[in-house]
């Protein structure tokens, strides 16, 4: 241990400012969305079976909704650009923007080099959680994804229904490629509906037992069109494990839900990020 300095107080005492003020990201414009939203038909629906995963194309200007059934039980998302598999979600960007955990209005931004919106969050049943006594909340992009290597690491042994996997065969099943292939284009999720947080003594990653009940539901705007892969992870609610089949688990519904004619107005899908790309070459 080294000895503190002797203005350390001083030091720990500076107050924190925050790394990026998004006041001047485009505002969402959410009572446009929940109107389409309110007058929206479902239009495809499709059952993640537990301990595995699914996946839906929802178009541009569409929702998706994913929906508590049967038992609480949370669900790792990935999401893709549909017509170009290389612009994915990027969970530690929209982090830095919004913050550990993400709810109505908040966006899920894409991967370099195209970084905007891919979803907007219009709904959020769980809205009502916050933050709770030990900072853990919910839908976060704070975790990775649970997966065989981390679980072979602390603990043996080859368990292929972690989300990882779960993820990376569905796709693999959709794009007929091979699992290997797949794995490399799957990417850190955004955990719906899972409540999780920081201890605050020392800082790590922790879960607790999902607040979800059947009938939650968490909605987001395609602003792209989106490949949406879901897997209904291994660790049910999360209250105890993930990465074996101990927990009881549950499926999850996606839907897709499409607005009548108008009811988006001028909403245009949002460019790619205008940075020229010349890196100072
Ligand atoms: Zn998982």
């Amino acid at each position: 241990m080294t000895n503190p300095p002797k203005d350390a107080a001083a030091r720990k005492a500076v107050e924190p400012v925050i790394c990026y003020p998004n006041d001047t990201l485009p505002a969402v414009d959410i009572d446009r969305y929940k109107t389409a939203l309110a007058g929206a038909l479902e239009t495809q629906g499709q059952r993640v079976p537990p301990r595995d995963a699914a996946v839906v194309r929802v178009p541009a200007g569409s929702f998706l909704q994913i929906r508590s059934v049967e038992g609480a039980q949370v669900g790792d998302l990935n999401l893709f650009n549909a017509n170009d598999l290389s612009e994915r979600f990027y969970s530690g960007k929209t982090r830095a923007l919004h913050g550990t955990h993400v709810t109505t209005g908040d966006r899920l931004w894409s991967s370099f080099p195209s970084l905007r919106p891919m979803a907007t969050i219009v709904q959020d049943s769980l809205d009502w959680y916050g933050i709770d006594a030990f900072g853990g909340s919910v839908h976060d992009v704070i975790g990775t994804r649970c997966d065989p290597y981390t679980h072979n690491l602390l603990a043996g042994g080859h368990y292929h229904h972690c989300c990882h996997s779960n993820l990376s065969r569905a796709l693999a099943t959709d794009q007929g490629m091979d699992v290997k292939e797949a794995e490399l284009l799957t990417h850190d999720v955004l955990n719906v509906f899972m409540c999780t947080g920081f201890t605050r003594d020392t800082g790590q990653y922790f879960m607790k037992g999902s607040p979800v009940r059947p009938g939650d539901t968490l909605t987001m705007f395609a602003e792209i069109d989106l490949l949406a892969v879901l897997s209904a992870c291994p660790g049910g609610d999360c209250s105890a494990q993930h990465s074996s089949d101990v927990a009881q688990c549950y499926p999850l519904d996606m839907a897709v839900l499409t607005p009548v004619e108008g009811a988006l107005g001028d909403w245009v899908s949002p460019q790619r990020n205008g940075y020229n790309r010349n890196h100072g070459v």
